[in-house]
């Protein structure tokens, strides 16, 4: 998986080292959202609480 990168100038993620608009360095930054590990994990958890009767 490409490491995503961000540009704190332009507050846009981009996948180049460079930001293509201000020519800043970018930084390496995923956004929480795009993490699917959390977001099944939420889910994961949720249901293992009602497979236990919690
Ligand atoms: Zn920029």
């Amino acid at each position: 998986m490409p490491s995503l990168l961000y540009c704190k100038n332009c507050k846009v993620y981009t996948l180049d080292k460079t930001c293509s608009k201000c020519k800043e360095k970018t930084v390496s930054k995923n956004p929480p959202r795009f993490s699917p590990q959390d977001h099944y994990g939420k889910y994961r958890r949720k249901l293992k609480k009602l497979q236990n009767g919690e």
